[in-house]
């Protein structure tokens, strides 16, 4: 998905005249423009590799612009060597030298994102077992004020924790978790979103939970709602924003120096009951299903263990990060082999 295309996208999400917003059909939802840019501009893994390192080189000048040296040659280690784990066809892990931990390296934030996957979906389908609750990924927009990214943020943040106060909310939500996007229009005006997977308990009237948004916000009634279907994707939509929060290509210094400004800012929550139950969970027999997946996903596979993909052996393949792309592109070139056929 080209991250020009979905904040190009996401910009015009509150200034659709009202007549298109206020009763969207199933159909408009599902059309809705966050999937449609992600669905029209499939890219491959060799294609994003080769963007990670371009918004890489473009922060790492926009840093050397401010004379942040240190954060610098920070983002230029980070990933630069890397112990690749592969069969020759497949790559079943990454392992770099080094992470830089920093909030818009794209290498970092993919990580970071995989790592709240693997936390949260064997906590979310835990929680839907000990519930009756279906999940639904809700995106809460705001309208758009001369203000700071932080104000933006702080804005929307609020009246989020509002809604959740409200009875509406606490009669048809039994929690979730929340992430963060925030993107720029040519006008300079912040937009900010927040994606939501929130466990619904039952159906209500969406007209209802505009209202209820307008309540909290004054302004601002444009949301999108729609069930998940699939967990493991419903949640992937929502974390992604965790490692792509905004379009960095677009970045100027004066962007970096004002996300500089904006250290602790979090990205990615949970409130509600799905917040007590993260922190007070325990698994027990029923929950071993859910349990078993978190430990399939958190595996770590070494060298000589079978590739997940096609059971040959994995090897450690060294190589620079500016390397990667084109090794991506040798692994999409070489045709699939099904799982289990070499050892028989
Ligand atoms: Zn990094
Ligand atoms: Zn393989």
């Amino acid at each position: 998905m080209s991250q020009l295309a979905l904040s190009t996208d996401l910009i015009n999400f509150d200034t659709l005249p009202a007549a298109s917003q206020s009763k969207p059909s199933k159909l408009a939802y599902l059309d809705n423009r966050v999937t449609k840019s992600q669905r029209g501009t499939k890219r491959t893994r060799s294609q994003r590799a080769r963007e990670r390192l371009q918004t890489k080189e473009h922060l790492i000048g926009l840093a050397r612009e401010l004379h942040e040296g240190e954060l610098a040659d920070k983002l230029d280690r980070c990933h630069s060597r890397l112990s690749v784990l592969t069969c020759g066809r497949h790559i079943a892990r990454i392992i770099p030298n080094f992470t830089c931990e920093f909030r818009l390296c794209p290498d970092c934030g993919r990580r970071r994102s995989r790592k709240l996957q693997t936390k949260y979906l064997p906590l979310m389908k835990a929680f839907m077992l000990h519930n009756k609750v279906t999940p639904v990924h809700l995106v809460l927009t705001q309208t758009h004020r001369k203000e700071s990214r932080k104000e933006s943020v702080a804005r929307i943040r609020n009246s989020f924790t509002k809604l959740t106060r409200r009875s509406f909310w606490k009669q048809y939500f039994k929690g979730g978790t929340w992430s963060l996007e925030f993107t720029k229009d040519k006008n300079g005006l912040h937009h900010t979103h927040l994606h939501i997977v929130g466990f619904r308990r039952k159906f209500f009237d969406i007209e209802l939970l505009r209202d209820e948004w307008l309540a909290v916000t004054g302004d601002s009634h444009v949301l999108h709602l729609k069930p998940i279907l699939d967990l493991a994707a419903g949640l992937q939509e929502v974390v992604k924003y965790v490692s792509k929060p905004l379009d960095i290509r677009r970045f100027g210094a004066a962007d970096l120096k004002e996300f500089l400004g904006l250290k602790n800012m979090r990205m990615f929550g949970t409130f509600g009951e799905f917040r007590d139950f993260c922190k007070d969970f325990e698994p027990s027999d029923n929950d071993a299903a859910a349990v078993g997946e978190l430990e399939s996903l958190a595996r770590d596979l070494v060298e000589g263990c079978a590739c997940p993909q096609c059971n040959e052996p994995l090897f450690d393949l060294r190589m620079s990060g500016k390397e990667l792309p084109q090794f991506y592109e040798q692994t999409e070139s070489s045709p699939p082999r099904k799982v289990g056929t070499s050892w028989n």
